[in-house]
């Protein structure tokens, strides 16, 4: 029955990602698609109907069937009241996108968008790793570095829908501008990109084998003992920590959820950090409480799970 299933979405800087699950959690389709280059609000919502598409005929619904809810998850600062995208620097919308808006139009179903770490901060309390949990932040370092809380049992977003953004506390180190025009934030010296951008500084990319100065490059470096790559890494694992017991100093969580591709896969990375951290915050937080600090557990679909928790209501709003 297709009015029993639901559309979850993540649109990302690179792919987008669709899956249609039933009203059980059971997953009935799932594939991802490039993002359309450039990022056009009108292209983005033809590629989800593209893939929604697929979706009905792998799976023997007629072709205009009506997802029962579509939840949207997307990097970037919105209101999702209004649905309302102000500015989402991975897909280069520098003015408001009333997306909320035209995703209603284009498919005529409740809609839902949510900055894709409040989804994902939703979805690990719910199904992943800080499940049973009340208060929870999460941050996924990858190229950048996003947020969200999860507090008293609920969401926070904040006055607007911004809330959570860990990536842009500051300052660390100094003189670097970050995508969100302001300078030294957190995700400018300790992201994926924030670690290449030091060793680029520092090495001629037309020395490096492969021509190409990756983040992945700065931890092989680091791992063969070269000191100047181990150097940027501590560097990092440092503000991260800092940056890190910031909040848990300022919201006492009982789990602290850590992914993205820099640290989430990398286990002696984020034991690192998380002993700044333990060091860094006032001891009641770390050794009362205790925190939990733990590896996402739902990579790369953590906003997908989000969103059809808060699709299916299976949050406290
Ligand atoms: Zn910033």
């Amino acid at each position: 029955m297709s009015d029993q299933n639901y559309c979850v979405v993540d649109i990302g800087g690179s792919k987008i990602l669709l899956l249609l699950i039933d009203d059980k959690g059971g997953i009935l389709f799932r594939e991802k698609t490039a993002t359309p280059k450039p990022e056009k609000p009108g292209d983005i919502i033809g590629s989800i109907q593209s893939l929604l598409g697929k979706g009905f005929s792998a799976t023997g619904m007629a072709a205009d069937s009506k997802p029962r809810g579509i939840g949207v998850c997307i990097a970037g600062f919105l209101d999702h009241k209004s649905g309302l995208v102000y500015q989402s620097p991975n897909l280069h919308w520098t003015s408001p996108v009333p997306f909320g808006e035209l995703l209603s139009e284009a498919f005529e179903c409740p809609v839902l968008i949510e900055n894709d770490a409040n989804a994902a901060v939703v979805g690990e309390v719910i199904y992943g790793a800080a499940k049973g949990h009340r208060d929870v932040v999460y941050v996924t370092i990858s190229t950048g570095i996003g947020g969200g809380l999860y507090l008293d049992g609920k969401l926070y977003r904040g006055s607007s829908g911004f809330a959570g953004e860990i990536g842009h506390i500051k300052p660390f180190g100094k003189g670097r501008p970050c995508k969100c025009g302001k300078y030294d934030c957190l995700e400018t010296w300790a992201s994926g990109s924030a670690i290449a951008r030091s060793a680029k500084a520092l090495w001629n990319e037309n020395e490096v084998e492969g021509g190409e100065i990756t983040t992945a490059w700065v931890f092989e470096q680091a791992d063969t003992g070269n000191s100047m790559a181990q150097k940027i890494i501590e560097r990092a694992v440092e503000n991260t920590g800092r940056g890190l017991s910031n909040l848990i100093n300022l919201f006492n969580p009982s789990c602290l959820v850590i992914g993205g591709g820099v640290a989430g896969s990398r286990s002696d990375y984020r034991e690192k950090v998380a002993a700044v951290i333990k060091k860094e915050s006032i001891r009641p937080s770390v050794e009362i409480t205790p925190l939990k600090i733990m590896p996402a557990s739902l990579e790369p679909e953590a906003g997908i799970w989000g969103m059809y928790a808060l699709l299916t209501n299976r949050v406290e709003e």
